[in-house]
């Protein structure tokens, strides 16, 4: 009986253990929402990062063909600039970062990179190149330390530290019993929305990439810390080539452009200034916004 049980009480355990590698790599996989159709083309070359110059051209897309998402979508980010996208919910401001970050093939235009087709690269040395704060930041049961340091693995102990400072992070880690060794994701502590969104923007100021996404990254933050945490990320976007997906309206100002979309389409483009003077969407959304802080 206990010679039965033994195996049985161990298999179980392998079992456990198979398991939860699964889930954790289902929730990479699911993280960077890989799309397994996107291969390197034969004889990728690696990226050769000169400015950080992005350029959409007559971008189309549909994930699913009976309906097209993105019809005909053509801006530039110049190097070193900033790009805002402000548009109604389902608009196509989030397919944008995914596209740029190639979890998926346009269906018509070119997406480049200092006048790469970034289908033409390796996708490898694409995504070591951009950063992404993403609307949703799923985390990886394993500590926090690895949760930050997943940006850069090579980073001392220091660097990761900085990293969470500039996040607004580091005095709730120290605060926990076991600090950065703590255990986060589903099987271990629960960080709220805000708290995942300040691990997420600590792993991109690690990763110090030269081009930067952030879509909706500060959402989940009450507005106080939301107001800190802007001031750090328009430090960390200054000089870089940086897309900002924005859901509250005052932290586009200072983009050097603002896109506002609908539909799928680019229905406005200009400064914060040019915007209000054409008295479009833009003027709408942001007299409608000014009301509600009011
Ligand atoms: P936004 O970020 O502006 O809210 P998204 O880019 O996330 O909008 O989505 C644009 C449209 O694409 C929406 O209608 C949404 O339902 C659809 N969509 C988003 N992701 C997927 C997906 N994985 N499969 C099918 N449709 C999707
Ligand atoms: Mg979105």
């Amino acid at each position: 009986m206990l010679q039965l049980y033994m195996p049985l009480h161990f298999l179980g355990f392998v079992y456990r253990e198979i398991k939860n590698a699964l889930a954790d790599m289902e929730k990479m996989f699911r993280l960077l929402d890989v799309n397994k159709e996107i291969a390197d083309a034969p004889g990728a070359q690696p990226l050769k990062l000169e400015h950080a110059a992005v350029r959409f051209e007559n971008v189309r897309f549909s994930y699913d063909p009976a309906r097209e998402i993105l019809h005909d979508v053509s801006f530039d980010i110049p190097s070193g600039h900033t790009v805002a996208v402000v548009g109604a919910s389902g608009a196509g401001k989030s397919t944008l970062s995914r596209l740029l970050f190639r979890f998926y093939d346009v269906n018509a235009g070119v997406i480049s990179i200092d006048g790469q087709d970034i289908r033409s690269v390796t996708q490898t040395s694409l995504r070591a190149a951009i950063g992404i704060v993403p609307q949703d930041t799923v985390l990886f049961n394993d500590t926090i330390y690895y949760n930050i340091a997943y940006g850069r693995p090579e980073a001392t102990r220091d660097e990761v530290i900085a990293a969470a400072q500039s996040a607004h992070i580091h005095t709730f880690i120290e605060s926990l019993p076991q600090g950065y060794d703590s255990m986060v994701g589903e099987r271990g502590l629960k960080l709220s929305g805000g708290e995942k969104q300040r691990v997420a923007i600590a792993r991109a100021i690690l990763k110090n990439p030269a081009i930067l996404i952030f879509d909706e990254a500060t959402s989940a933050l009450d507005s106080k810390s939301e107001k800190a945490i802007q001031d750090e990320l328009r430090n960390i976007a200054q000089n870089r080539t940086t897309l900002v997906i924005a859901h509250r309206l005052s932290t586009v100002i200072d983009a050097h452009q603002i896109l506002v979309m609908d539909k799928g389409r680019i229905v406005e483009r200009g400064t914060h200034r040019n915007l209000l003077e054409i008295q479009g969407i833009y003027a709408q959304m942001w007299a409608l916004q000014l009301q509600e802080e009011h």
